[in-house]
């Protein structure tokens, strides 16, 4: 049988040490394999969304329901925001729990 030797094994981004494509973290470094935001992100995303579009509604009038409406909907922008910007399989340096 042959096996994929070649094709199966990349770099790590971080250390290049090789790794198998479908690693999900580099034994070396420790660097992890992400796929989508990480919490944090996500909720910075989501806290910076509804700051700001809750800002905005109070230049444009005064605190109302509406003022209370625009910060969920900014909750959302900023929720739908870090998945579209984070949303790829991204390589970050480990927390040590693979050490
Ligand atoms: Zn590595």
């Amino acid at each position: 049988m042959m096996q994929p030797h070649t094709s199966a094994v990349i770099p790590c981004p971080l250390c290049r040490a090789p790794l198998r494509n479908t690693a999900d973290f580099c034994e070396k470094c420790g660097a992890e394999r992400h796929f989508g935001p990480r919490r944090i992100e996500l909720i910075s995303g989501m806290i910076g969304g509804c700051a700001l579009i809750t800002t905005a509604s109070l230049l444009l009038r005064p605190f109302s329901l509406w003022t209370v409406l625009f910060a969920l909907v900014g909750i959302f922008v900023g929720f739908f925001y870090a998945h579209v910007r984070f949303g790829v399989d991204r390589w970050l340096k480990g927390e040590g729990k693979h050490k």
